[in-house]
């Protein structure tokens, strides 16, 4: 297969993650008989500092015309401060918008050689969590109106929460599809017994549902999902939610996962193309001293094969890659333990390649 990826290197560590992540493409290339093509975009920062803006239109052009993104991360300390309009997360949402990327997948998957560093019980970790949340990305109460404006003598602030029957049924289509490609077991999460939306979200998803005859769907309320992913988080496989939801479940996944630097995230819209990036930012803290995991940014990569390439193989062999480097005990700084072998970001890249 020949696919055009578009490649956002960013700021920060994003040019030594990203850099990682496209050898482990050009192996899975070399391994399976594809072709990538590389199109690089300017995007964030630098993109301020070369041409005056975080997204220049030949850059948003190379994103509407390619097979899918891949993003390092963008921002940091020195563009703080600029113009709000031009600052470098506006390139993102602008991105997101215009490529009309309204699911978000982010799995909480721990790595069982990095299970020290979760902060949950080590009986619960024994169990597993591999579970993937699908977040609904513009729509709901981050896109709905908003005032805040004096009444009787006080200030009142509202934000309004609609969500349409199409909204959701195209989120409910992406959750299906992807639990296919799992363990097809669907938690739809809402808050049904409280919130219209919620109620309309749950008989919406029920009704895709009858598409889907393979996926066990079932419904979780808001509340218990936060506490059931502390408590039993191997129960689940696939949730899917609204954005506000999302937001705030999928941070707390990620979090029992332990480590911020391992894990990967897609944005998908209509049809196949997306953008993948890893879920951390630039950290300027530690840019160009080699200690940058770039594992995050390398499953992206994989997530990228599967989702908007369907090259299954090819992504299990990245993930099973990454899997064999961590159970030889070579680590990052950021994962790093006593005993294991403390490796710098190119030197992981070269050990994910050395094992596809
Ligand atoms: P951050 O995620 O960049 O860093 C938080 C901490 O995690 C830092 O100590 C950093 O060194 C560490 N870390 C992050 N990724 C790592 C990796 N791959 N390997 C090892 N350690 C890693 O968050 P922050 O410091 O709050 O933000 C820094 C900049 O990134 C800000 O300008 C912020 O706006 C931007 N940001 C961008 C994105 C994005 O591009 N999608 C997302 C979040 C933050």
């Amino acid at each position: 297969m020949k696919k055009t990826i578009t490649v956002i290197k960013g700021d920060g560590i994003g040019p030594e993650i990203v850099k990682e992540a496209m050898r482990v493409m050009d192996r899975v290339a070399e391994k399976f008989g594809h072709t990538f093509t590389y199109q690089e975009a300017a995007a964030g920062g630098c993109a301020i500092d070369q041409y005056g803006t975080s997204l220049p239109a030949e850059s948003l052009e190379k994103c509407l015309n390619c097979d899918s993104v891949l993003l390092g991360a963008v921002g940091g300390p020195k563009w703080d401060n600029v113009d709000p309009a031009i600052r470098p997360e506006k390139a993102l949402l602008t991105i997101r918008k215009e490529m009309g990327l309204y699911a978000n997948l982010r799995p909480a998957k721990l790595f069982p050689q990095l299970a020290s560093a979760s902060p949950l019980k080590q009986s619960i970790v024994d169990e597993g969590i591999d579970f993937l949340v699908v977040r609904e990305l513009i729509g709901g109460v981050y896109f709905g109106k908003r005032e805040t404006k004096e009444v009787d003598g006080e200030l009142k602030a509202t934000d309004e929460m609609s969500y349409s029957e199409h909204e959701i049924e195209r989120i409910a289509r992406v959750a299906f599809n992807t639990a296919m490609k799992r363990g097809k077991k669907l938690i739809s999460v809402d808050k049904a017994n409280v919130l219209d939306t919620s109620r309309l979200w749950r008989k919406t998803v029920e009704r895709i549902a009858s598409e889907y005859p393979q996926v066990e769907l079932s419904h979780m309320l808001v509340d218990n999902t936060a506490m059931q992913i502390v408590k039993r988080p191997s129960q689940f496989d696939v949730v899917v939610t609204e954005n506000m939801f999302g937001d705030i479940l999928s941070d707390e996944a990620s979090m029992i996962t332990g480590s911020i630097g391992m894990i990967p995230s897609s944005s998908l819209g209509e049809g196949t193309r997306g953008m993948y990036e890893p879920i951390h930012g630039s950290a300027p803290d530690i840019a160009g001293t080699g200690a940058a995991n770039p594992v995050g940014t390398i499953l992206s990569a994989a997530m990228m094969m599967k989702y908007s390439f369907d090259m299954d193989a090819e992504s299990d062999a990245v993930e099973a890659a990454v899997n064999k480097v961590l159970d030889q005990g070579y680590r990052t700084a950021d994962i790093y333990t006593e005993g294991t072998k403390q490796v710098t970001c190119s030197q992981m890249g070269d050990l994910i390649v050395e094992n596809i």
